[in-house]
C-alpha cells in the first residue's frame, strides 16, 4: 500500500489515541507514514502486516550489523 498523500511504502504503526477506540470496532488501526508523518487508518491485518515487515526489517539490521562488526576490516 502507498501513503495517499507522498507515495511512500513505509509506515509504522501510530499510538493509540483515545478517538481510535470508535474505530477499532470497526478493526481499523491508526498508521503513520515515514515520510510525511501523515496518520491514517487501516484494517488490522494490514497494520499487522506492517508491524510484521517492520520486525523482520530490524531484525536483518541487526544482524547485518553483527556481521559488520564481527568483521570491521570489509567495507560497509
Ligand atoms: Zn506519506
Amino acid at each position: 500500500m502507498e501513503c495517499r498523500l507522498c507515495g511512500s511504502t513505509r509506515f509504522r504503526l501510530s499510538r493509540l489515541r483515545v478517538p481510535d477506540l470508535s474505530e477499532l470496532v470497526f478493526l481499523q488501526y491508526p498508521i503513520r507514514c515515514r515520510v510525511c508523518y501523515k496518520r491514517e487508518h487501516v484494517s488490522l491485518f494490514t497494520a499487522f502486516g506492517i508491524h510484521r515487515a517492520n520486525k523482520r526489517r530490524h531484525a536483518e539490521e541487526r544482524r547485518q550489523k553483527k556481521i559488520q562488526q564481527a568483521n570491521p576490516a570489509r567495507p560497509a
